[in-house]
């Protein structure tokens, strides 16, 4: 029996939306599968930002992916015809032995990118919203800024739409079944069958991917808007940021982008609570307010006024903090990523996009393979 699709992409998030347009882009026959409606608020891709930097402390492993989701954010800007990436310049702040710091310099180093080193007093010259603790230091790098991830979602929908492919919303899929040349896919409405599935469901992962068994925890992590009680004036034009505290906590966050009135954003990175993702607690107490604005106070100082908002979004962390993407058969795995694969969307799409139609890739994704686990 002939299918009209070569590959369905279960779940149109940040991932998934960029896998079909890769896909579709590359004349596959594609169906998309969303349980939600386009560019949503219930999974990981919300919030109006996300950092985008390149001197990689998480791992310098990253950077020629990272080198390629540049090429690729400028491409989809000029194919959607719109504002995805702004560039503001980065600055990586804490201790010297810090990740945040000691790594940002290590990568940098190790694949030439151009920054530079800034001790507390450089830092408080050039950036005076920022006020260093004694003995931190900085690297800062121009080629940094922020993305848009709803944006984003919308560009790639449109453009693996406008190259032909079936994207269907409200589509919750239940079930993906293996057979001998390919994979059922069953969702309330009906099946669906096609030679190979790419399966991105963000925080969703450990239940419809729970016999992979993949060590995944899903947690709940608020982005907040603070009205500087100066003005947001020293914000505007204002750098991306992650500062690390001795201790290890690590706040981020971001220019002006939303007005006199629409507050500054400012996240902690990690430390969030687990959550089911069916039942995410959408409400901000005062405690995490209070927590937030405390932390904000020691680094940004001028940023630590009255709340704007506040909106929950979740990581869906493995032990390792690296991906989790692979292909095995007829279904391609892309989840795991750990709060911090917004940046790499393009990529990811590129790969999965290559996994789906060739079996392999070109790009370094030893670092992803779910075998690590054991
Ligand atoms: C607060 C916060 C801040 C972040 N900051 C940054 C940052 O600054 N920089 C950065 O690089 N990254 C950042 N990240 C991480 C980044 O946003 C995520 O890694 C990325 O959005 C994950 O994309 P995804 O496609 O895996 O998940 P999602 O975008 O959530 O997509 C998964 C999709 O699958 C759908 N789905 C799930 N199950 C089913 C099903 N059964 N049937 C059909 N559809 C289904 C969901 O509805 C969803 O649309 C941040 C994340 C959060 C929450």
């Amino acid at each position: 029996m002939s299918t009209p699709y070569d590959v369905i992409v279960v779940g149109l998030g940040g991932m998934g939306s960029a896998t079909a347009r890769h896909l579709a882009a590359r004349g596959v026959r594609v169906l998309g599968l969303e349980r939600f409606t386009p560019a949503h608020d219930r999974g990981s891709s919300h919030g109006g930002s996300r950092v985008i930097r390149q001197s990689y402390f998480e791992d310098p492993a990253y950077v020629p992916l990272l080198l390629r989701a540049y090429e690729l954010w400028t491409d989809a800007e000029k194919e959607a015809d719109t504002d995805l990436l702004t560039l503001t310049g980065g600055l990586y702040l804490g201790p010297e032995q810090s990740t945040t710091f000691a790594g940002s310099l290590r990568a940098a180093q190790e694949w030439g990118l151009p920054h530079e080193v800034l001790d507390g007093d450089a830092v408080r010259a050039r950036f005076p919203t920022i006020t260093p603790a004694e003995g931190e230091v900085a690297v800062y790098e121009e080629r940094a800024g922020f993305v848009r991830p709803e944006a984003t979602v919308r560009a790639h929908l449109d453009l693996a739409a406008r190259d032909g492919a079936d994207l269907r919303f409200g589509q919750q899929v239940l079930d993906v079944t293996e057979t001998a040349d390919g994979v059922v896919v069953r969702t309330a409405d009906g099946t669906f069958t096609a030679g190979h599935v790419v399966v991105s469901p963000g925080a969703w992962a450990p239940s419809l991917l729970a016999d992979l068994g993949l060590p995944l925890r899903v947690e709940r992590q608020v982005q907040y808007w603070f009205a500087p009680p100066g003005g947001v004036e020293p914000f505007v034009g204002h750098p991306v940021y992650v500062a690390e505290q001795a201790g290890g906590a690590q706040i981020y966050g971001f220019p002006s982008m939303d007005g006199p009135d629409g507050g500054v954003k400012v996240a902690f990175f990690r430390r969030g609570k687990d959550t089911d993702p069916d039942a995410l607690d959408r409400v901000v107490t005062e405690a995490e307010v209070e927590e937030m604005r405390t932390r904000v106070a020691d680094t940004l100082p001028g940023l630590a006024g009255p709340l704007v908002r506040a909106v929950p979004c979740m990581y869906t962390t493995t032990p390792d903090e690296h991906f989790v993407l692979r292909r095995r058969e007829h279904v391609t795995i892309a989840c795991g990523f750990s709060g911090h694969g917004f940046k790499f969307v393009p990529v990811i799409g590129e790969i999965c996009a290559d996994l789906a139609t060739t079996g392999t890739t070109a790009h370094p994704i030893g670092l992803f393979d779910p075998e690590r686990f054991g």
